[in-house]
């Protein structure tokens, strides 16, 4: 999944929740961080496993909750977007390396086939797979360049409203670093 997809969708979740939305910016970038594993040539690997993404986070958790209570929430916040990042990535992630030296993936679908009547198949594949491609991540995929391109047309088409829009993204941009000060 593409880095852009990986910081909005939990971001946007978090703030839909209504949590802290301070925090919930501030920690954002920690959904994006397990890619960074690919410039050492172990994608999908060294930041996406069970230590960096459950061990290091809990360990964290624990200690809040027991010596500093007021690291909590965003410990748990933390938690959160490292966790999303590996749900995300369920078509492909070796949680388990080193131990294992294997991808785990996941993939589900739902399916319309219209030969012999409309009838809904459901689809679920899951194992085991080599690792692969591992000094590569998308910055942009298929996926992104789809959203952009959708995101120009609605542009296009709601020309007031998307200014409108882009000021208000704009000056909240702007008040980042006295959020990042307080
Ligand atoms: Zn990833």
């Amino acid at each position: 999944m593409d880095p852009l997809m990986h910081l909005l969708l939990p971001l946007l979740f978090l703030l839909a929740l209504k949590v802290d939305a301070r925090r919930a910016v501030l920690l954002a970038p920690l959904a994006v961080l397990p890619d960074l594993d690919a410039l050492f040539g172990l994608h999908r690997a060294l930041g996406h496993s069970f230590v960096p993404i459950l061990v290091l986070p809990m360990a964290l958790l624990a200690y809040s909750h027991l010596k500093r209570p007021e690291w909590f929430a965003a410990a748990v916040v933390a938690q959160f977007y490292l966790a999303s990042h590996v749900v995300l990535d369920l078509g492909g992630v070796a949680f388990l390396w080193p131990v294992v030296q294997e991808q785990f993936y996941l993939q589900l679908g739902v399916t319309l086939t219209a030969e012999g009547g409309l009838s809904i198949g459901f689809e679920a594949d899951w194992g085991m797979q080599e690792l692969a491609d591992m000094g590569t991540t998308y910055i942009l995929s298929d996926f992104g360049f789809a959203l952009i391109l959708l995101l120009a047309l609605s542009a296009l088409v709601f020309r007031k409203e998307f200014l409108a829009a882009v000021s208000k993204a704009w000056s909240f941009i702007r008040s980042v670093p006295g959020l990042l000060r307080r």
